[in-house]
């Protein structure tokens, strides 16, 4: 199965992931978030199929950082679950010391998420809000499939896997909310918890 890629950056330090990484943006995001940080590179930048192999040959160049650093490829977006199958039939090819990460919304079917919860090293969950009016309000869809997906990460007891990012969104949550989806995710088991300000992009 093809990826639809975006951009591929390489030689990343610690912020995708553990070690070096490359981070592989996939095309295409079901959310239409209000301040997305894609919005300039999905509308000006088209994007590219790859086939594997030809991801694999891509990536392959950096293999000795990876294993120097342990280190490895993120999945990120857009919406890499979109891309679930992809990835899946990736992990078949790869060397076992290219770790895998994956940057998610969590927004998609559980059949897509739930066969990456074994092989996925890191998840970096970026959970917008779990205030489902916020979350609608930001977003442009309803928080349901989050919440779900969220629920299954914790029915099979991966949570240590998981960096969840909350942001504080200007002009939408306040600190009580903030408190709440904090408290929600811990109740789930959840113990890796950043909260940040969201720097509103420019065009
Ligand atoms: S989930 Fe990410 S890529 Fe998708 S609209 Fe929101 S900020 Fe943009």
């Amino acid at each position: 199965m093809h990826f639809k890629i975006q951009t591929i950056n390489r030689h990343r330090l610690t912020t995708d992931g553990a070690g070096i990484t490359t981070l592989i943006g996939l095309a295409g995001c079901p959310l239409s978030c209000r301040y997305c940080i894609n919005r300039y590179v999905l509308k000006h930048s088209p994007s590219r199929e790859y086939t594997q192999e030809q991801l694999l040959n891509s990536i392959m160049q950096d293999y000795c950082y990876f294993v120097a650093s342990e280190g490895g490829i993120t999945f990120g977006g857009g919406e890499p679950l979109l891309q679930s199958q992809a990835i899946q039939e990736f992990f078949d090819r790869l060397p076992q010391a290219v770790s895998v990460n994956l940057e998610t919304s969590l927004y998609a079917q559980e059949e897509l998420l739930l066969p990456l919860l074994e092989p996925v090293r890191e998840f970096i969950i970026d959970i917008k809000s779990l205030n489902p009016e916020v979350y609608q309000a930001y977003t442009g869809l309803a928080l349901e499939p989050v919440w779900r997906n969220l629920n299954r990460i914790a029915q099979n007891g991966v949570q240590r896997k998981c960096r969840l990012r909350i942001p504080r969104i200007p002009g939408l949550t306040t600190e009580a909310d903030i408190q709440a989806s904090v408290s929600r995710l811990r109740e789930l088991g959840f113990s890796n918890l950043q909260v940040f300000d969201y720097i509103i992009p420019t065009e």
